[in-house]
């Protein structure tokens, strides 16, 4: 049997305003689309939004109209969606992972195409076809979606974003050695089916990556790596829409994370957290966990758990936790260890 996929047709690097929004206009002209819908947030609003809207003029404005997200809740993104429901044709989604993810809910809820402008890359989201919301119990909640039909990425505006953003979508993507590890595993151990073309795409996104570990640390936030950091993520979110999941990306690091979210209800990035996940993973998974932790703390990401503010008794419950936060077979579950013996992994794991 023949599957059929959505795939994004459109990928555009722009390097200035101006190429972004004449981009814009040229998409919906030449798509002659008729009903637009501009999703941002308040803070990129000021930033680049209202600058796209007042650069619409003409018959071009009139097709066009902005909503600012103010919440990610699943009930005010249904709201805005039945707002919608009549008046809209096209979404184009700019700003952070929260606009990305909304906007991917009401597109999917109303059945109708998007195109994504990333201000930042902190994660895989920017292609992904799953949206994070928030639901009535203040829980995160996983949602399938479906993955934008185009990408316009402001490479001047992702380039000034803080370093902290480029860091954590670093984390996320190099997940992607780990998950798939996990999902070999799965395999091996009869509790899976593998998709290969998948497989091979997010294992070729993060280890591009990781191979910048053989060059100075000064070149870590240089345009080529964000600009090979981008490919990677929306490979990533590539690899998740032929796999039917997030399995290619999402593996025991990602349970970490889902834990730390569910417990300690941090601050930190997602990237953040999963960056660490994958140095515990390595470790279970012998593979180069020191060379990683390197890597990754020359990105200023955090990879000791007293980065995170938590005491090695709290990562110890965390861990304990993860394997129950979703039902997939991972290194956690082949490899169960006792309190004591992820404590003394930690420790080994601080020390280097
Ligand atoms: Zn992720």
């Amino acid at each position: 049997m023949i599957f059929k996929i959505d795939v994004p047709s459109h990928l555009v690097f722009v390097n200035n305003r101006t190429g972004l929004f004449e981009e814009l206009k040229r998409i919906i002209l030449s798509n002659a689309i008729d009903d637009v819908l501009i999703i941002t947030d308040e803070y990129v609003d000021h930033m680049i939004s209202n600058e796209i809207y007042t650069f619409m003029s003409g018959d071009l404005k009139k097709r066009v109209k902005k909503e600012i997200m103010r919440s990610d809740r699943i009930a005010a993104s249904d709201d805005l969606a039945a707002k919608h429901k009549d008046n809209i044709f096209f979404i184009i989604a700019v700003g952070g992972g929260k606009t990305l993810d909304v906007a991917k809910y009401i597109a999917k809820k109303l059945n109708i195409f998007f195109f994504v402008v990333p201000t930042i890359v902190s994660h895989d989201g920017i292609s992904s076809p799953v949206s994070v919301l928030t639901d009535e119990q203040d829980n995160k909640v996983s949602l399938g979606t479906k993955i934008p039909s185009g990408l316009i990425i402001p490479m001047d505006i992702i380039a000034n974003s803080p370093k902290r953003f480029i860091a954590a979508g670093t984390g996320d993507l190099i997940s992607n050695i780990y998950s798939l590890r996990d999902w070999h595993l799965a395999v091996e151990e009869g509790k899976d089916t593998i998709n290969n073309y998948a497989a091979s795409l997010a294992h070729i996104s993060a280890n591009n990556i990781f191979l910048w570990r053989m060059l100075p640390p000064e070149e870590y936030f240089s345009s080529e790596y964000i600009y090979q950091l981008i490919e990677g993520l929306v490979f990533s979110g590539l690899s998740m829409a032929m796999a039917g999941s997030t399995r290619p990306c999402s593996g025991a690091e990602h349970k970490i994370s889902h834990a730390m979210d569910k417990l300690f209800k941090t601050d930190f990035l997602h990237g953040e957290q999963v960056a660490f996940g994958s140095i515990y993973s390595a470790y279970l998974h012998r593979h180069k966990w020191n060379e990683l932790k390197l890597f990754l703390k020359e990105f200023g990401l955090p990879v000791n758990v007293r980065d995170f503010n938590l005491s090695l008794d709290d990562m110890v419950e965390a861990i304990l936790q993860a394997p129950a936060m979703r039902d997939r077979y991972t290194i956690l579950e082949k490899n169960p260890k006792t309190p004591g013996e992820i404590k003394e992994i930690l420790e080994e794991m601080e020390s280097a």
